[in-house]
């Protein structure tokens, strides 16, 4: 083999062996924990009032009330929804099927276009271990390097001192996290509740909080940034769902190559403008460098935009060797387009936003339903009367209870409910029976359409259509 080709076999093997193992484990399956470098620049300053915006929402949300009741509640357990105010039940499953279907697309959409924006941005996961646990653990034990030292020196009071400190604060951040996200599935007033009588009255409650610290420290102390390459559905999906044209965070290879590092009074002919520095690598959350392309563990963090940024200033080179582009508007230097996959995503998305919209629109507090009681067609009463039996199903969306009265609007006969008097439960499914009874001489045709009216007090809440069926009149009548 000559040179060239042993050169050339040994990158294609190198090229073979790249994706074969994560950036953050070792090639016997050990885990390589990551130090990453202190990130500092625009983008880091923009994520932290992002945040913080974020972070305070999310703090905020549970004690916001509408009418006494929460403005969002994820009740999964008695399957109780309020978004926005409004209640939604186990009666409003179709709008929750088109929900998620518009969800996944809009996902599928937003990252076919944008990358994985989200997870730099506003994923949970990223801003708690960015910008609440490693902002402590570069306060207790310093930047990277102190951290390196730290772990290897031997065990001293201010070593056990500043591990216990830290751990401490991040067990009680994890307890409050596990309680922020218990308030949105049983509401701040129970939440307060279990805080504050005696423990042994919320046992189950109890178990819960500590089990969701528990597991809430385990990730940001010491699982990190595993959760997003190993265990998030949406990071492993980005194989797919990226192209060539999606916006990611890259290394501009056409500009940056051949890349060696940087001599005094060189020029910058003849190489690239990446200088071997290793800022990018160094301030990596997630352990890779940027310069090997779109990778799995890439959550968009943006520090290596920061950290290339203020190398390019340093040596007078045009920022933004790191930036979010597309790659082919670095190859090609084209502009960026709507990709035909963009439009058919847009126009799907746009159909079931529209469905939904419309759907949310004429969604009323009340569903009712009356049909004729299957298998019977009328009867004859007494005094010339004929009756029909009715079933009656009554669907109650709102937080109140209702008691109601049936009325015939349309024609002069009787309504006679069968069992006691109808109250709907706020949230309640009620189903009943009632007789309508009318005169024979009122009816001339076999089916006679009638209209019954739903109220509570004097207030009319609905009006169901339905038929009323009567024996033929004999010509002698
Ligand atoms: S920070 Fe920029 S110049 Fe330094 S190694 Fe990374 S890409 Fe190259
Ligand atoms: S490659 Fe850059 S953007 Fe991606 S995770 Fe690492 S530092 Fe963040």
């Amino acid at each position: 083999m000559n040179e060239e080709t042993i050169e050339q076999q040994l990158y294609d093997d190198e090229a073979e062996t790249f994706r074969n193992q994560l950036a953050t484990v070792t090639a016997e399956g050990k885990r390589k924990w990551v130090y990453p470098k202190k990130p500092s620049g625009r983008f880091h300053k923009a994520r932290i009032v992002v945040s913080a915006i974020l972070l305070l929402i999310l703090l905020l949300t549970p004690l916001l009330k509408i009418n006494g009741h929460p403005f969002m509640l994820f009740d999964f357990l008695n399957r109780k929804f309020i978004l926005f105010g409004i209640l939604f039940g186990p009666h409003d499953f179709h709008l929750l099927v088109i929900a998620m279907i518009s969800l996944v697309v809009f996902v599928v959409l937003f990252t076919a276009v944008f990358g994985r924006i989200f997870c730099g941005w506003a994923c949970p996961q990223t801003i708690f271990l960015e910008m609440v646990f490693r902002k402590i653990e570069y306060w207790i034990e310093g930047n990277s390097k102190d951290q390196r030292k730290l772990k290897s020196a031997p065990w001293s009071a201010i070593k056990f001192f500043k591990k216990f400190t830290k751990h401490i604060i991040f067990f009680a951040i994890a307890f409050l996290i596990s309680n922020i996200f218990l308030s949105y599935i049983i509401g701040i007033d129970e939440l307060l509740k279990i805080i504050t009588d005696p423990p042994s009255e919320h046992l189950q409650g109890l178990f819960a909080i500590t089990v969701f610290s528990g597991i809430f420290y385990f990730v940001f102390s010491n699982f990190r940034e595993q959760a997003c390459t190993i265990v998030c559905p949406y990071g492993r999906l980005q194989g797919v769902l990226l192209d060539r044209d999606s916006i990611v965070i890259a290394y501009d290879n056409v500009r940056g190559e051949p890349r060696r590092r940087f001599k005094k009074d060189e020029g910058w002919e003849n190489r690239g403008d990446c200088i071997e520095c290793y800022q990018c690598v160094e301030v990596c959350p997630t352990g890779i460098d940027i310069r090997n392309g779109i990778q799995l563990e890439c959550v968009n963090c943006t520090a290596c935009i920061d950290a290339c940024d203020d190398i390019m200033d340093k040596i007078k080179r045009p920022k933004g060797l790191i930036r979010y582009a597309s790659i082919n508007s670095m190859e090609k230097k084209t502009k960026w387009k709507f990709t035909p996959r963009a439009i058919g995503y847009s126009a799907l998305l746009t159909v079931l936003v529209t469905i939904l919209v419309i759907l949310l629109l004429n969604r009323t507090d009340f569903s009712v339903t009356i049909l004729r009681t299957a298998g019977l067609l009328y009867q004859d009463q007494p005094n010339n009367m004929v009756s029909n039996l009715y079933d009656l199903n009554m669907v109650n969306k709102t937080f109140n209870e209702i008691p109601v009265t049936l009325k015939l609007e349309n024609l002069e006969g009787e309504l006679k409910l069968i069992g006691k008097d109808i109250v709907m439960e706020p949230q309640g499914n009620i189903d009943s029976k009632f007789l309508i009874l009318l005169p024979k001489s009122e009816l001339s045709k076999m089916s006679s359409p009638i209209d019954i009216g739903i109220y509570n007090g004097d207030k009319l809440i609905k009006k169901v259509s339905t038929s009323f069926l009567a024996p033929m009149k004999k010509k002698s009548d």
